[in-house]
């Protein structure tokens, strides 16, 4: 190890990597965080950039800003970290640079996985960063101006099909029912919003298939309360650009198909060349470290604990744990091994809907929702943010409108020789 103090390097600051720089902000070491945005994302609330609730900077923080009083973090590097060399003991950036470590924490999160069917993420986008949430509020809007202006297609261009019947592919079926019932309901002249159509098609025998089942009921009967079709025990074998075939041969026409189904996580995992699932994610020792290099640890949606889900809370307590057994080892003690606290899981179902599960005391409706809504609200960051979200729902819940009704890019370029 180097004379002065230890470097620390952290790649990736979400959740993970956060709460692992955070716990050891009284240590005597150099921190650098890398990470190929300049910003830390709140995922949890994605669904609402894409459903036109939130603009993407009410989800986004600097994370300059998040370290601006954290002394000990000395570099914040916005790059991509390409090649991990263990015995070297340094990382390779994307632009060619080397960066040297003593300790080195990686939290790089996950993607979206199409279960081998690469081609599909053309014709279904999926929901991981804001410039999918982006996407998919481009493409959700302009289904609706594109049926106004295609009459005899709207019943099409209305269909929307959500797979994967997670907590993700849940908020976004509610969400998108909303916008066509609430918010664009009364807004066109040719087409009536109203009678789009929303499918939510899980191969589960059930929605939110890892929550208990009467909550998984529950979120059922919430979302067909909304008007969502849910199609449970039901896979999709094909989808192109005009819809979906169904596992039992069933063909429905959509204008637009939404992917909220497998997880693949980042490939700094697979650069690693230690042992990971089949999902990518790395086996890690008790304590989190990669066998055979204490000095390397794997935290959040990267590794794979068993019993462990990969939610956020699960990110942040790993992510701690990473910063405790460095200061662990700075002051001689012995390390010790991670354990999750399972805070509870929520979901939402729209605008004043929501399911709990909180161990012993489960519940749905819109106790729930108020619940979602105050732990989203305490655990964004940012005071800004915190303001800014609270009033983008306050306004949306009295009015049923949604404020970032924007259509950004160009959804379709005219022809050549169309004014
Ligand atoms: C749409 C959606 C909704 C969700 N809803 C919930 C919810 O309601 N409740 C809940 O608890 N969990 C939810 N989750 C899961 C939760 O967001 C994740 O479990 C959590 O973000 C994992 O944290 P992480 O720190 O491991 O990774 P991430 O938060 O994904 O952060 C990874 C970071 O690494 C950076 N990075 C990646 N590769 C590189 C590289 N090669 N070089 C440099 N930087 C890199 C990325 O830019 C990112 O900043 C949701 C996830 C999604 C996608």
């Amino acid at each position: 190890m180097t004379k002065g103090p230890l470097r620390v390097v952290i790649v990736g600051a979400g959740f993970a990597g956060l709460n692992a720089a955070k716990a050891l902000r009284q240590e005597p070491v150099h921190i650098t965080i890398v990470d190929r945005r300049n910003f830390h994302l709140f995922q949890p609330l994605l669904y609402q950039v894409a459903a036109a609730a939130l603009n993407p900077s009410d989800i986004a923080y600097p994370i300059r800003s998040i370290f601006r009083r954290q002394e000990n973090v000395r570099s914040v590097l916005l790059a991509e970290v390409t090649g991990i060399n263990l015995s070297d003991k340094t990382l390779s950036l994307d632009d060619a640079s080397v960066l040297p470590y003593d300790y080195l924490i990686l939290a790089t999160g996950a993607t979206h996985s199409y279960f081998g069917h690469d081609d599909w993420e053309e014709v279904a986008p999926g929901l991981k960063t804001l410039e999918d949430a982006l996407l998919l509020r481009q493409r959700i809007l302009a289904a609706f101006e594109e049926a106004e202006r295609n009459p005899d297609d709207a019943d099409r261009l209305l269909t929307f099909v959500v797979v994967g019947g997670g907590p993700t592919g849940v908020e976004l079926a509610g969400a998108l029912i909303e916008i066509a019932v609430h918010s664009l309901g009364k807004e066109f002249d040719v087409i009536d919003p109203t009678r789009a159509r929303v499918l939510l098609v899980e191969g589960a025998p059930h929605v939110l298939p890892v929550y208990p089942e009467d909550l998984s009921d529950s979120a059922r009967r919430q979302l067909e309360t909304l008007g969502v079709e849910v199609l449970t025990g039901t896979m999709v074998s094909e989808i192109d650009e005009g819809g979906v075939t169904l596992s039992d041969g069933r063909r429905i026409e959509s204008g637009l198909v939404l992917w909220a189904a497998g997880v693949q996580a980042s490939k700094l995992g697979d650069i690693l060349g230690v042992e990971t699932d089949r999902t990518g994610r790395v086996h890690v020792e008790g304590d989190m470290s990669v066998p055979g290099h204490r000095e390397v640890f794997v935290v959040g949606d990267l590794a794979t604990v068993p019993g462990v889900p990969g939610v956020a809370p699960a990110a942040m307590q790993m992510g701690r744990h990473a910063g405790r057994m460095i200061e662990a080892d700075l002051r001689m003690r012995s390390r010790f091994p991670f354990h999750y606290r399972n805070k509870g899981a929520l979901a939402t179902i729209g605008r004043a809907r929501a399911v709990a599960d909180f161990g012993q005391v489960r519940f749905g409706g819109f106790l729930a929702w108020v619940a979602w809504l105050a732990i989203h609200i305490f655990y964004l960051i940012g005071f800004r943010n915190r303001v800014l979200v609270l009033i983008s729902w306050a306004w949306s819940y009295l009015t049923f409108r949604r404020g970032a009704r924007i259509i950004t890019g160009v959804p379709r370029l005219p022809e050549k020789g169309e004014p």
